[in-house]
């Protein structure tokens, strides 16, 4: 779906609602259509009152007893009436809306539809919906859609724009050319956008999500494909040896590396110097020493007379990056030059960086994605080793072809695939697997608790600075967002503050703080002033600060196993006992039981096995799994037999018509193209 009608053009949207969607970068008719909901509602049958249980949305069948009262509050009408079915009373109350007086009779049968209230045996639900009988049984049938929203836009109006757009919007013709549907049972893909929107019952949906998952994984692998074409028989322009730089500073490395480190390491020796180019993934759990395995490599290339580049995620983990590398520089006399290359940066400082990288002085260089923009020029690039999630596929290499260089590329991630999903997730690149952590290591001790043990946390935390440590704590989001009960960073930062020893310093970082804020930031904790710092993901990835000992995350349950993995991963990474207190807002036993499986491992490819197992094939809009798969509805574990039938077809294509020339091809490659051109791009490395 394509159409690039703007938005605007819809009936009722005016440049308001324009302003919503923006926010949310929906700009076109295109673009609406597929951004599918994040869940949808569905309408239970009508309990009795005297079943009913506070917290819960439920719906009863019921008359009301007694005449409607009003009460005026200020400005406000409050209307209060009492309904029963014959099992309990249920008390609902209705803010500004005085007509219902007249629509809500005495004695008159209707569904109430609400969250309920419960104290003691007193139930009440406030501004309950309301309907009636065969309206409401009309509803079970259905599922609604729900999307994600901003503030000012409700759920009502998109899902209305959503229908008027399935009416106007121009359909392209099917991309898959029939045998394909056919092979696959594939809904066309017209159908498959309809019914995730408007789905008749759970197994439609199901069928459409399945078509979407496929079209996503589909991209992937063709592209995926395209790249190993790319790589395969590249020549080793850059043959490297070891030399007693490189010798010398494993020698004197404080900690010997571990077997699996060696056995890594190796391989990336053997790639360096062979006849073809280095196009490697290392993977390996949190805190398994990834890094010094890439600044190996880097030492090694910058010995060989060549230059190195490490690209990671964000800004701050670049930073951090090259300040390891220069005291690793400093500490052991390698003669080497590291430089820094990010985006908040002076242009000053950025020019004398291009500089030194385009006159060949700089040869260890550090930084963020600009290292493959236009403006940087190299000397001898023969080697980017990205870290950590980072986008790095064909887009990148052909760029950086463009420059005329083709570089080994060593690629580095902690998300834990089973080996079997490895194998065509990665079908472009040689695996090496890090799977065993340094020895000095003690075990993360954890625990999952609810809202009401956060005084004992705090006093836990406090002790933990007092002995000289140091504490993260995580909170979803920075400000308050459509969700209500969700601890923000900012607000909690003044919470803590408030319930801490006032020796205790206390700072926040977020996402949406300024790139050079975020880094002294992070500086400041590193070098220990900072003693607590309270933040949103963005320090899920990378961040290496040994002497924090807690991580706390609030909201636990908001969070995807895999995610919750990675942020555990930010303590235990030196010599002191580490802890981790995942605080869950809810109790419900499912939440609890795929919290227990963080309590009880911590190891990255059992928790990714066990979340798989728990959520099953059923589960179909899961917490997201976080990571380098950017796919929007394609769960790699859940859709893994999509993820085979995508991959088989994409081969079988290649064998039959591999540039896409035959008549019947044309809309595919056209969709592929498109894709490609708007940046699509499935997996981040
Ligand atoms: P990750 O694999 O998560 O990127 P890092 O490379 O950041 O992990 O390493 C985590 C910590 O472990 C760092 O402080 C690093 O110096 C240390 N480390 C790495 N290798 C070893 C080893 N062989 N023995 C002891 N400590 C190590
Ligand atoms: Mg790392």
């Amino acid at each position: 779906m394509r159409d690039n009608t703007p938005l605007i053009q819809l009936k009722g949207v005016g440049t308001k609602t324009k302003g919503y969607f923006d926010k949310l970068e929906i700009h076109t008719v295109g673009d609406l259509l597929t951004t599918y909901p994040r869940d949808y509602d569905s309408f239970e049958p009508p309990v009795k009152i005297g079943n009913l249980s506070g917290g819960e949305v439920a719906c009863v069948y019921a008359a009301v007893t007694g005449t409607v009262s009003e009460k005026k509050v200020r400005n406000l009408s409050v209307l209060t009436l009492t309904v029963s079915d014959g099992t309990g009373l249920l008390t609902l109350t209705f803010f500004n809306m005085p007509f219902l007086k007249k629509v809500l009779k005495k004695g008159g049968y209707y569904c109430f539809r609400g969250k309920v209230s419960a104290h003691g045996t007193k139930a009440s639900m406030e501004q309950p919906a309301y309907y009636s009988y065969q309206d409401y049984m009309e509803l079970t049938k259905s599922l609604l859609p729900v999307y994600s929203l901003t503030k000012g836009l409700t759920n009502k109006t998109f899902r209305k724009l959503v229908e008027q757009a399935m009416m106007t919007c121009v359909w392209e013709e099917e991309f898959y050319p029939p045998a394909i549907l056919d092979t696959y049972h594939l809904l066309p893909e017209k159908e498959a956008i309809r019914r995730i929107h408007f789905p008749e019952d759970r197994e439609c949906l199901a069928e459409a999500r399945r078509r979407l998952v496929f079209d996503e994984f589909f991209g992937f692998f063709y592209f995926l494909r395209q790249n190993k074409k790319l790589c395969e028989g590249l020549k080793n322009e850059y043959c490297m040896f070891e030399t007693a730089d490189t010798v010398r500073f494993l020698e004197q490395l404080p900690f010997p590396l571990t077997k699996a480190q060696k056995k890594v390491w190796q391989d990336i020796r053997n790639d360096l110097g062979s006849p073809y180019c280095m196009n490697r993934l290392v993977q390996g759990d949190v805190g398994s020493g990834k890094t010094i395995v890439a600044v190996l490599a880097l030492m090694m290339t910058a010995a060989n007379g060549y230059q190195g580049a490490l690209m990671a995620p964000t800004e701050v983990l670049a930073v951090q990056h090259f300040e390891t590398i220069r005291g690793y520089v400093e500490k052991y006399h390698v003669p080497f030059r590291p430089v820094l290359l990010v985006g908040s940066m002076t242009a000053a400082m950025k020019r004398q960086a291009y500089e030194q990288i385009a006159s060949g002085e700089a040869n260890l260089i550090i930084g963020t994605h600009a290292l493959i923009q236009e403006r940087v020029v190299y000397r001898s690039l023969a080697l980017v080793v990205t870290d950590e999630q980072h986008r790095f596929g064909v887009k990148q290499r052909e760029q950086l072809s463009e420059k005329g260089v083709s570089p080994h590329i060593l690629v580095m991630s902690a998300t834990p695939i089973p080996r079997t999903l490895a194998i065509i997730l990665y079908g472009d690149l040689q695996v090496s697997v890090i799977d065993e952590l340094p020895a000095d290591r003690l075990p993360i001790k954890n625990c999952v608790v609810g809202t009401n043990y956060r005084a004992t946390a705090y006093k836990f935390l406090a002790g933990q600075v007092a002995q000289g440590r140091q504490v993260y704590v995580i909170c979803p989001q920075v400000e308050e967002g459509e969700l209500d009960n969700l601890e923000n960073v900012v607000d909690y930062t003044e919470k803590l503050r408030a319930a801490l020893p006032e020796t205790v310093a206390v700072s926040y970082l977020h996402g949406k703080m300024r790139p050079a804020d975020k880094n002294r930031i992070m500086e400041q904790f590193a070098d220990g002033s900072i003693d607590v710092l309270v933040s949103t993901t963005v320090i899920e990835v990378g961040i290496n600060v040994p002497n924090a000992t807690v991580m706390m995350v609030e909201n636990a349950d908001r969070f995807g196993l895999a995610q919750l993995h990675q942020l555990r991963g930010r303590v235990g990474r030196g010599e002191h006992q580490s802890y981790c207190i995942f605080v869950s807002s809810q109790d419900r036993k499912e939440t609890m039981e795929r919290l227990e499986i963080l309590n009880r491992s911590n190891d990255g490819f059992f928790i990714a096995a066990e979340d798989l197992r728990l959520r099953g094939p059923g589960d179909l809009f899961g917490i997201r799994q976080s990571g380098e798969f950017a796919f929007r509805m394609g769960d790699i574990y859940g859709d893994s037999d999509v993820l085979k039938e995508a991959c088989e077809a994409v081969d079988r294509l290649l064998v039959s018509d591999p540039d896409l020339e035959t008549e019947e091809m044309q809309p595919l490659k056209e969709h592929l193209r498109y894709i490609r051109a708007n940046n699509v791009d499935f997996r981040s490395i």
